[in-house]
Parts: structure tokens; sequence; C-alpha cells
């Protein structure tokens, strides 16, 4: 029988027990990651909302953001949301602001303005069925770009607000703070997927 996934969230700032939570409410065992050795056990990592500037310096204190990096190149499937989509973000619009660039966007944080800093906003994604997803929005950056291999799933008044390229998922709002599970479903398919052609490519 099949394991349930295992799934890490990044725990150095930001709104992780809600993400484990939620991950737990849709069938994965989900642990918090604070180092590289909690890293190697997980097969699958979230980065939650929080502030991008301080999480890459955490990352980099840590020791965390090259081995994550090459996990993610190899295969694993990373999910940032909100801050976490900036941090994974190729670059961000209009600020030197260092990332790990896993995955091929760019990002504006703070796009939805200041009358719009928090908003929860009926979004249809159709990767997720017909009924329109509960999105809540937090100071959250927009998606400004899309390079070829990158998949929108969801757009938000034409912006840019959940995208996918291979292993890797964004979201520019947070849906551990609804109790909708349909995006943490989604994610745990990419993981079991994933998990899915490793053993295939090492039984080959
Ligand atoms: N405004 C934050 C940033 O740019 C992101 C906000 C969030 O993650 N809720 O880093």
């Amino acid at each position: 029988m099949a394991t349930d996934p295992f799934v890490g969230v990044l725990a150095l700032q930001g709104d992780v027990v809600e993400h484990i939570a939620a991950l737990e409410g849709a069938g994965a065992r989900a642990i918090a990651v604070k180092n590289a050795g909690d890293l190697a056990r997980v097969d699958g990592l979230v980065i939650p909302g929080g502030e991008s500037t301080t999480v890459m310096k955490l990352l980099d204190r840590f020791g965390l953001d090259a081995p994550i990096v090459e996990r993610v190149r190899n295969g694993m499937p990373l999910w940032g949301t909100c801050m976490g989509m900036i941090v994974a973000a190729h670059d961000v619009a209009e600020l030197d602001q260092r990332t790990l660039d896993v995955i091929d966007i760019t990002v504006r944080r703070n796009a939805f303005g200041r009358q719009n800093e928090s908003a929860e906003v009926d979004l249809p994604i159709p990767v997720l069925g017909e009924r329109p997803f509960p999105a809540i929005f937090i100071r959250a950056p927009w998606i400004e770009r899309v390079g070829p291999r990158v998949e929108l799933l969801a757009a938000r008044d034409g912006h840019g607000v959940m995208v996918r390229e291979a292993n890797v998922l964004g979201t520019s709002f947070h849906p551990e703070l609804t109790g909708d599970p349909r995006v943490h479903a989604y994610f745990l398919q990419m993981v079991d997927e994933a998990k899915a052609v490793g053993k295939a490519s090492s039984a080959a």
C-alpha cells in the first residue's frame, strides 16, 4: 500500500501551523522544516507566507537555500504561497531582491494596492473544478511575467495569481487560511506523482 505523502513546511517565519493542519487535513503527514536534516526527510516542501526579504536572509543564514534549490532541480515538488512564491520566483519587479529562482516568473510585491491589502475573492481555478476557490490575499504579490514552460492556473483582475512549472507551484493567496482543502490536495497529488516517477526511474 502507498504511504501517505510526507511534506515539510519551511518554518523560519510565517504561517507554518496553518499549513501543517491543512496538509494533515488533506491526508498527508507534515513536519516543520528548520534545517537541512529536516529537508532531507520530506517528499515535498511548502514555503508559507511571511516577509520575503527576511526569509531569504534566514535561508542563507541556516544554509537552506542551496539544498532547497538542489532538491527542487532533482524533482522535489515545491509550493510557495504569497511570500513563498516571491522567494521561489526568477526575479522581483523593480527590486534587486535575491530569490531561489526555481520557477520562471517575475512577481511584483504588494501589488494589489492599498485598498486591497487584504481581500477574500471567489477565484475561478479551472484545474480545481467548477466551484470558485475562496482565495484570501494579504499584501499579495501578482505574477507579472510567465516563462514559456509556466502554466497560468488562475488570474485576478487580469493578473496571474496561481502558476505551475513542472514540480513548482505558486499561489499569491493563502489556501491554508480557508477551510477549502483543494489546493493542498492538488499539491499532494504533485507529491504523489513525483514519488511515482522517482520509483519508476530507480526501478529501471
Ligand atoms: N508582502 C509580503 C512580501 O512581499 C508577502 C505577504 C504575505 O506573504 N502574506 O514579502
